[in-house]
């Protein structure tokens, strides 16, 4: 079922045509984050879901995910682990490359990041073609984390990422498209 407060947060997200090329869309959260009320039902709706699914630690994805993941961190009294892009973490990491609709990705996490057995939620703002969620997960699972659930605010079916987060065997929530 849709989350209780799915319209309202859509509502706030705006679509930018042609950003930052032509064909895409680009979903804008900075009105969402921008609105008190709106920012915290969010903050709200994941905390709600998460808070009695026995998480360790919440990842975040650079860079939305950041902000989003943090907050839910640390309302649910939890740790907060970033996943960054290659090159800006400073200590021993783990790397995961993706390919990408032109040329290819990295992210990266600190090896001492989580440890075995670790039940993680990962958290970003948007699935697309579902690349980024999947390597993330795949760091985590290296460090021999348990990925409990991957959640983002926004989900674009036809780009096909959540059929393909399934695929791998990740559960995934999303509160609108
Ligand atoms: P993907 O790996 O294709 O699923 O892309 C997801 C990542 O790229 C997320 O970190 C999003 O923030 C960003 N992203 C991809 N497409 C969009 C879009 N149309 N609007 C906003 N962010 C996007």
């Amino acid at each position: 079922p849709k989350p209780l407060y799915a319209d309202y947060i859509q509502q706030r997200i705006r679509t930018v045509p042609d950003w930052p090329q032509p064909g895409v869309q680009f979903r804008d959260i900075t009105p969402l984050l921008q609105d008190p009320k709106t920012f915290r039902l969010l903050v709200d709706t994941f905390v709600h879901r998460y808070m009695d699914m026995q998480i360790d630690l919440v990842a975040g994805v650079d860079a939305r995910g950041f902000i989003l993941g943090s907050v839910v961190a640390y309302e649910l009294n939890l740790g907060f682990v970033p996943i960054r892009k290659k090159g800006k973490l400073p200590y021993l990491t783990e790397a995961e490359e993706y390919e990408l609709e032109y040329g290819s990705a990295t992210v990266e996490i600190h090896a001492d990041a989580c440890k075995p057995g670790d039940r993680v939620l990962l958290v970003d703002d948007l699935v697309a073609t579902g690349g980024t969620m999947i390597a993330a997960a795949r760091l985590l699972q290296r460090l021999g984390a348990t990925v409990v659930e991957a959640a983002a605010i926004v989900d674009l079916p036809e780009l096909g990422g959540s059929r393909l987060i399934a695929g791998q065997g990740i559960e995934l929530y999303t509160i609108c498209d």
